[in-house]
Order: structure tokens, then C-alpha cells, then sequence
């Protein structure tokens, strides 16, 4: 349970501990607010160009902070989930580029995120010159068989689904 809220955002009275699906959670007995505890969205974009290179970033945030990973973040709450990959992309890497399927989702625990939901899309690329955004202190193509280490075991994952 998160042991940082404590108050009903909406009437900032105590919640209190129910037993509910089999789960302790923290709801407000006024008002029924639920403090439920969820994955994060995130999407997660792989890209190759006409080398069969694969897209990747030098993070520039936490966490992984200095690491090489797929393009990723999280989705806005006004987004579509193909909106946030597009955008991402663009803000990551100065790519502008398309949605060409579903690859998989997949959970992440990274250190300082309890639990992500990761969305992988593939993407293609549609227009713009690689440039590394301000996420980001890298932004580079790699060959599939040079890959330097990547943190996340989602990404991993979507790399070897896509590439199988
Ligand atoms: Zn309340």
C-alpha cells in the first residue's frame, strides 16, 4: 500500500483501511474514494531504419539516467496511446513518424515507479533528421547485434518480440 497518502484528495478528510477485492486499500469513508494502486501507461517506440538499425536513446532522466533504452514516456492524461508514442518520438529524437502495429504490453518495476504498464508500438519513420531532444543526451541507430546494454527488461522484450 502507498504509505504517502493518507487524506481523501477531494474532501482531505482520513481514509481509512478496507478490505476490498481481496486487497487492503485506503478508501474515504465520506465520499468512497478509492486510493487504488495501478500501473503507470507508458509507451515504449521501436523504430528501424533502412539498415535494420534500431532506434535508441541515451536517457537524460530517471530513472536509468546515462543508460541506453528505447524512446519511451508516459501518456498524457488528454492522449490516445498512439498521440503519446508520436509525440514522445518527436520530443526524444526530432522524428516524426507513424504507427505500424502493436508489437505487445508488457510490466516494467523500474526503481523509482512501482510497477509501468508498458506499450510497445513500432514505428516507421515518416520525416526528420535525428537530434537528440532534451529527455535525452543521445539519440543513435544501432545494429541489432551491437546493442549496448539496455536497463529496462520490457524493452529487452519488445526488441526480441519484434525481431523473432
Ligand atoms: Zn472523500
Amino acid at each position: 500500500m502507498n504509505g504517502k497518502i493518507k487524506y481523501c484528495p477531494i474532501c482531505s478528510i482520513l481514509l481509512e483501511k478496507r478490505n476490498m477485492e481481496e486487497r487492503l486499500r485506503l478508501v474515504c469513508p465520506k465520499c468512497e474514494w478509492v486510493n487504488y494502486e495501478n500501473p503507470i501507461p507508458a509507451v515504449v517506440m521501436f523504430l528501424k531504419n533502412q539498415n535494420n538499425e534500431i532506434l535508441l536513446i541515451k536517457r537524460n532522466v530517471e530513472p536509468e539516467k546515462g543508460k541506453w533504452a528505447l524512446p519511451s514516456g508516459f501518456i498524457e492524461v488528454d492522449e490516445t496511446t498512439e498521440d503519446a508514442a508520436i509525440r514522445e518520438l518527436k520530443e526524444e529524437t526530432n522524428i516524426k513518424g507513424g504507427i505500424k502495429k502493436l508489437i505487445g504490453v508488457y510490466i516494467e518495476h523500474p526503481a523509482i515507479y512501482k510497477s509501468v504498464l508498458v506499450i510497445g508500438y513500432e514505428v516507421e519513420f515518416i520525416s526528420g533528421s535525428l537530434l537528440a531532444g532534451s529527455d535525452c543526451s543521445g539519440a543513435k541507430f544501432f545494429s541489432s547485434d551491437e546493442l549496448p546494454p539496455i536497463p529496462f527488461s520490457s524493452h529487452r522484450k519488445i526488441i526480441k518480440d519484434r525481431l523473432k
